[in-house]
């Protein structure tokens, strides 16, 4: 890669924000377009929101956010948790699907998949969740 930038923060509603504009800041260095930079913004929001919910649901947790840009102007985004973890990704990947409560739309990992051009998610109950994007 040809630069990458790591940051560490507790998983509270302000840090969604904060979270997503780090990003950004960082993902300027590739003179984004608007709409590029827009799609990567909500999809950090979207991942970073899901550590805050559910994997952190009981208790407040760190939330890890990797980026690293790579020659020809890729990004890669990893976002992970040590939460509760996912049981069955490819289920909790599909639209709709949701354990939140009435206001969430489970759409979330569909955002992250259309707004990126690549998303892997590595879970494991107990231990964490790793969501990887790369654009
Ligand atoms: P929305 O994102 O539309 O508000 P949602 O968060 O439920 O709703 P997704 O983001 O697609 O929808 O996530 C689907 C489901 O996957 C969640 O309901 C939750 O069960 C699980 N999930 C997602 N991310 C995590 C995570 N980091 N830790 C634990 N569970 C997660
Ligand atoms: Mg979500």
């Amino acid at each position: 890669e040809i630069n990458q930038m790591s940051i560490k923060f507790p998983s509270r509603s302000c840090n969604e924000a904060f979270a997503r504009q780090a990003v950004a800041a960082f993902a300027a260095q590739l003179d984004p377009t608007i709409e590029e930079m827009n799609d990567i913004k909500t999809a950090v929001s979207e991942a970073v929101t899901n550590c805050i919910v559910h994997a952190y649901k009981e208790r407040t947790g760190y939330i890890t956010i990797q980026a690293k840009l790579f020659e020809g102007g890729e990004i890669q985004i990893s976002v992970r948790d040590k939460g509760c973890g996912i049981p069955d990704v490819p289920r909790a990947r599909q639209p709709m699907f949701t354990t939140g409560d009435a206001g969430r739309s489970g759409m979330g990992f569909t955002i992250m998949e259309s707004f990126m051009d690549k998303l892997r998610v590595r879970s494991r109950e107990g231990i964490g969740t790793q969501v990887v994007m790369t654009k």
